[in-house]
């Protein structure tokens, strides 16, 4: 049986549809939700844990309509991780205490679970720390042992690992995979590799639409974002968007600030032998590390500081004489970086 089962769900705000006509079963198996910011990934999410109500079509769980009477019900047996954490003002043991209290658990089976769940996000020694005052993996690492203390049946995280480094990235997915096994996961994502490692199944959402859905492994959203998917720290100059990655600068047009991620498609790249004129805000000049020919497409990798992957015809490779090893520029339109 489905726990979830989605019908013609519609969400608006203020009369603008944010998700339209969403039809999916949703069973044990994790889930993965991926799309641009804006595609309605939160909004999906917040209506699962009964913290947004659909304007229109159906929502169950585990077999009963979600109606304003089960929706405390709703809210007890899912947990919601997001991307910013939020604690009550004290310990750590006091964050991870604060829901199993209000659930009348004793205080020392309290006390029981407080250390098994520190021991899970790896923070043994972090139960008198105050919670405010972690790193923003450390909180994350806090924010989803209190999420998973209350032993929910279905956990959803919400771009909860956008923020963090690798290592902290790295530890919440393996601890997310095995999660996975216990429960339902949906988890919502700009990080390919990790819906990939996590999910069982994956939908594609475009302004609120699903698109695309199947295996991670196979899908076509997935696999057209794996290349060239870069995150790093945008400010906005004279209306265009300079994002830091590494030592890079790249432009974008879309006005964007803070952390972001971003995709540049293969066949937007164009390959030069040196420096040209053009209108495109972005060029940069680097080695070819990499050639790799698929059905007379050829993919081309090109490090400047950053990898690039480049999609040309096998004809224009073949006339342009491209060698590993070899120098070579790569220019691209700022309307072709396109925001995840
Ligand atoms: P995502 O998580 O994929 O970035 P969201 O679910 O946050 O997408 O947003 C989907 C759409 O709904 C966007 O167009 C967004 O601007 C709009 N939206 C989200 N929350 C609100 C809100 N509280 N009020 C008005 N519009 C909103
Ligand atoms: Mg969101």
């Amino acid at each position: 049986m489905s726990i979830f089962e989605i019908k013609g769900l519609v969400r608006e705000y203020d009369g603008e549809p944010a998700l339209k006509n969403i039809n999916i079963n949703i069973g044990a198996q994790a889930l993965g939700v991926i799309g641009k910011s804006g595609s309605g990934k939160t909004t999906l999410l917040k209506i699962l844990a009964g913290l947004l109500t659909p304007s229109q079509g159906k929502l169950s769980f585990n077999g009963t309509e979600v109606t304003p009477a089960v929706l405390l019900d709703l809210r007890r047996r899912v947990t919601m991780v997001f991307q910013t954490p939020q604690f009550l003002n004290g310990t750590v043991r006091t964050n991870l205490s604060y829901g199993l209290r209000i659930r009348g658990v004793s205080d020392e089976e309290i006390k029981r679970k407080v250390s098994d769940a520190l021991d899970l996000v790896s923070l043994e020694a972090y139960g008198e720390r105050y919670a405010r005052n972690l790193s923003g993996g450390e909180q994350q690492r806090v924010a989803l042992a209190r999420a998973l203390i209350l032993d929910p049946e279905v956990l959803l995280l919400d771009e909860a690992t956008s923020n963090l480094d690798p290592v902290n990235v790295s530890l919440i997915t393996d601890i997310l995979v095995q999660e996975s096994e216990k429960r339902l996961v949906v988890i919502s994502t700009h990080d390919l590799d990790q819906v990939k490692r996590i999910a069982k199944h994956v939908i594609f959402l475009e302004e609120g639409i699903i698109t695309e859905q199947g295996d991670p492994y196979k899908l076509d959203s997935v696999n057209r974002f794996t290349e060239n998917v870069y995150t790093g720290i945008s400010n906005v100059e004279k209306g265009v968007s300079q994002v830091h990655v590494g030592d890079i600068i790249i432009r974008t047009s879309s006005p964007l600030t803070g952390r972001i991620s971003l995709h540049v498609r293969p066949q937007d790249i164009i390959i030069s032998k040196g420096w040209i004129e053009t209108s495109a805000r972005n060029q940069f000049r680097g080695l070819i590390t990499g050639v790799n020919e698929r059905d007379g497409i050829v993919m081309i990798d090109i490090d400047v500081g950053e990898v690039f992957t480049v999609q040309i015809t096998r004809r224009s490779f073949n006339e342009m004489s491209l060698k590993l090893g070899e120098p070579v520029n790569i220019s691209f339109k700022a309307s072709s970086v396109l925001p995840l």
